[in-house]
């Protein structure tokens, strides 16, 4: 039978379509891995090229001297302005606010031919900590409401630019679909005094089923209601809730278990196009007792068509509890050394 879920803090429903259920190794995009170079004279975000990107915001220095590891930029195609004063109008029914925002780029490498599956844990180490420091730094500014930072990988996840890179996005309001979000955990800290994620957390790791690995202070997992095959989670155990909050140590285990997740996926999957997100508190939000930000991991292996754009529901064809299991049993070191061959 076919079974409809619904999500603990959306409170969307997800229909896992056991009938046509795909075995979880049935979803591998099998997609011919062309050779990359290391270097590219045309690319922008390549070592050497550091002259045709805008003026550098931020960067970290790398093992070697005189190179860096990770830099921030303004995007050259920024879809906000950062040097306006954000002012609202309100016409009748049309409100808008002039287009205030931030819209930043991180160069997670100098190594255009890198991918962050089979990046060093320093690597990825440093990206996570640029996250951390830029959005603790831009929090900080009054005319900024909330802060995304993702990370496109491949054309059908949205990113035109094949050196590895992700991005950050600062608005002047809060989208809808984060204050619903905030709504419901709200909600749900008022009638039962706890934090919602902290509460599901502990009953996942206690039924275990969906739980994929988990280090000292993260766990990753597949949403009992997860609205795409192999979506992945992780969380922090302790509650936090925003990204800022978390210490250097945190963030080097986080790195481990993102790194796993990611090389995991790459193996099984032959290196598939996805997406990743931060989920955090809005600067207005540091610090409350109801939100617990985490990192969205979304594999882009099937399309969002007609049916979800009309109902807001998404139809999955992988079992939840069968793509944890299947990437519980894929030895990550041994995978990406077999892939390397
Ligand atoms: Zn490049
Ligand atoms: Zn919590």
């Amino acid at each position: 039978m076919p079974e409809l879920r619904q999500n603990f803090v959306t409170k969307e429903w997800v229909i896992i379509a056991t009938e046509r259920a795909k075995r979880p190794e049935e979803m591998a995009v099998h997609r011919p891995i062309k050779p990359i170079a290391a270097h590219l004279g045309s690319c922008p975000f390549c070592r050497g090229n550091e002259d045709k990107t805008p003026p550098e915001i931020l960067r970290l220095r790398g093992p070697r001297q005189g190179e860096w590891s990770v830099r921030v930029i303004p995007n050259k195609f920024a879809a906000l302005a950062r040097d306006v004063q954000p002012e609202r109008t309100i016409r009748r029914s049309h409100r808008t606010i002039n287009g205030f925002g931030v819209h930043d780029v991180i160069v997670e490498t100098p190594d255009h031919s890198q991918i962050m599956a089979l990046m060093s844990d320093a690597q990825v180490s440093d990206i996570l900590r640029v996250y951390n420091a830029w959005y603790c730094e831009l929090s900080l500014d009054p005319r900024i409401a909330h802060i995304t930072i993702f990370k496109n990988h491949g054309a059908d996840a949205g990113t035109s630019l094949e050196h590895p890179h992700s991005q950050l996005v600062a608005t002047p309001v809060i989208s809808w679909q984060v204050r619903q979000r905030f709504h419901e955990a709200l909600r749900h800290y008022d009638e039962y005094g706890e934090c919602i994620f902290c509460q599901t957390l502990e009953e996942e790791l206690s039924e275990g089923v969906r739980v994929v690995s988990a280090t000292e202070h993260f766990v990753a997992l597949q949403l009992f209601a997860s609205p795409t095959p192999f979506c992945t989670h992780i969380y922090p155990r302790r509650h936090m809730a925003s990204v800022g909050d978390a210490s250097e140590g945190e963030i080097s285990d986080v790195r481990r278990l993102l790194r796993s997740i990611l090389g995991k996926l790459y193996h099984v999957l032959e290196n598939p196009y996805f997406n990743y997100t931060i989920r955090t508190a809005p600067a207005e939000c540091v610090g409350v007792k109801y939100f617990h930000w985490y990192m969205s991991v979304i594999p882009r292996l099937t399309r969002v068509a007609g049916f979800e754009l009309g109902s807001g529901m998404f139809i999955n064809t992988v079992l939840p509890e069968a793509a944890a299991e299947f990437l519980r049993n894929v030895k990550v070191e041994d995978a990406i050394a077999t892939s390397a061959t």
